[in-house]
């Protein structure tokens, strides 16, 4: 792993974990997942720090992971309670562990999101988190807690149901509550399916209400299948919203802290990454990072999405201005002028082709060096193509190394982009009618992704008058987040 030059180990395991708040737990090989102590070495440090609570309770789950985890005598005695007799159980005493189990729907981004979302509402619920790891997510990501492990073993009882589980699935609980299935004291579930999706029903938004919250408390295991970030919806369950507060006094931290401390690309990717860091952004005075998202179909280059970006990054300073070609207008000319690193991410090339060209053509007003560089151009989304997701989650990662970010409209990718980096980014507005929008982007409130669809339920019509910060998304009027 090519990293600076006179690398020292002990010292930047040291100051990882030091700028890190004692977010991480320590007892990890270091050689099996570079990443966990070396993202320091290329990421600022941190202004936002984690609480002592949010340190003290992810170390206390870590032990409840080690507890009920998979292969611990917790965990068969769970998993035989979803054997035959898998309709209903009487009450458990209460020491018995329960699970939710993540599972990946959609593109990374939202995968990303609905993962740290389970893993809060696995802090307020002390629920052990497993993660359906039959796509590549080991390919992405190392093993995030100590001494154990979080993938859902392969001869988890229900793995063959996993993929049936939808809205008309018998124990999917919107559907249950649809259908008034006894839902009593006396008799629980041993499992449930959760859907939290953009297009939910009434009844599957009813998760968010803490007297069904009360009920779902004694069900062993939940199977969530999500795209979304919820962890703003969970904030409004008020007994949750009580826990939260202690946990991060910082309300719009909760993803930058619970992404740094889940999140640990593998040897791979972080090669990947560090590869294009120390190639094109290391020796730059200011790197800005650009994620472009066409949403449209078809997709691809459009001129209007060129002058969005262009307008966007001159009026808020981001990128200089150009001088006509041959002029003398040029001002600040030096013999080591600033240098600017464009950290370009999208599918298709061309957006970082005709930028790169613009500053070629023509020198800079300011007679800052601007350099263009885009690591990958896939063209098209191909999910689940390990080299793929690879490439797209070490692009997320350069990108919340950046200094000043850019990102689109309800792009998921870029959501956690800027929530890893801690940054508020410019959101680029989504265009209209094939024109650039004016004003063509907008300052983000808070580094925090937004909940796109917040599954907002009747019962926390009251509770969000209350909570001055979960607000409207600047670039989804629908949507809520943390600010
Ligand atoms: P969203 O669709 O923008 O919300 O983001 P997702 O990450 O959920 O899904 C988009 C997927 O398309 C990504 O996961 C990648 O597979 C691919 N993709 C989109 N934009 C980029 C990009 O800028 N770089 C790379 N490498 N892949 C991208």
């Amino acid at each position: 792993l090519l990293l600076l030059p006179s690398y020292n180990i002990f010292n930047s395991q040291k100051s990882h974990l030091t700028t890190t708040g004692g977010l991480l737990a320590t007892d990890f090989d270091e050689e099996s997942c570079m990443s966990r102590y070396h993202q320091s070495s290329l990421r600022k440090p941190s202004p936002y720090k984690p609480s002592t609570t949010l340190v003290s309770k992810l170390r206390s789950y870590e032990m409840l992971h080690k507890r009920c985890g998979p292969n611990t005598d917790a965990y068969k005695r769970a998993t035989k309670r979803l054997g035959y007799n898998n309709d209903v159980i009487t009450n458990s005493n209460g020491d018995e562990c329960r699970y939710v189990v993540w599972t990946p729907m959609f593109g990374l981004g939202n995968r990303i999101l609905s993962m740290v979302s389970v893993f809060t509402y696995a802090l307020m619920t002390d629920r052990v988190m497993l993660v359906d790891h039959r796509n590549d997510i080991t390919d992405l990501f190392c093993e995030p807690f100590p001494g154990t492990s979080w993938l859902l073993p392969s001869d988890f009882p229900l793995t063959d149901q996993i993929d049936s589980f939808n809205r008309t699935h018998s124990h999917c609980y919107g559907t249950m509550l649809k259908n008034h299935h006894a839902v009593n004291s006396t008799t629980t579930p041993s499992h449930l399916y959760i859907d939290i999706f953009h297009d939910s029903r009434d009844h599957d938004k009813m998760f968010f209400c803490e007297e069904n919250q009360a009920f779902i408390k004694n069900v062993p295991w939940l199977v969530v299948k999500s795209n979304l970030y919820y962890a703003p919806s969970l904030w409004l369950i008020p007994s949750f919203q009580t826990k939260l507060i202690n946990l991060f006094p910082q309300r719009d931290t909760v993803f930058h802290h619970l992404s740094h401390y889940l999140f640990h690309p593998t040897n791979q990717v972080w090669g990947m990454v560090t590869r294009s860091y120390n190639a094109y952004l290391s020796r730059a005075d200011e790197v800005i990072g650009l994620q472009i998202r066409v949403f449209s179909t078809p997709s691809g280059y459009f001129q209007h999405v060129m002058d969005q970006i262009v307008s966007c990054t001159q009026r808020e300073k981001l990128l200089p201005e150009l001088a006509t070609t041959g002029s003398s207008q040029v001002m600040n000319i030096t013999k080591t002028p600033k240098l600017k690193a464009v950290l370009v991410t999208s599918l298709h090339p061309e957006y970082s082709d005709e930028l790169r060209n613009m500053f070629l053509e023509r020198p800079s007003l300011t007679g800052e060096i601007v350099e263009v560089y885009q690591p990958s151009g896939e063209r098209i989304q191909q999910t689940d193509k390990k080299v793929h997701d690879q490439k797209a989650l070490a692009e997320i990662y350069l990108l919340s190394l950046t200094d000043k970010l850019v990102t689109s409209t309800r792009s998921t990718f870029g959501y956690v982009a800027h929530g890893l980096g801690g940054l508020k980014p410019w959101i680029l507005y989504e265009p209209r009618h094939q024109k650039a929008p004016d004003p063509p982007c907008v300052r983000a409130m808070s580094m925090e992704p937004c909940s796109l669809k917040a599954p907002i339920s009747v019962c926390q019509a009251e509770t969000i008058k209350t909570t001055p910060f979960v607000k409207y998304c600047e670039d989804r009027i629908t949507g809520i987040k943390l600010v």
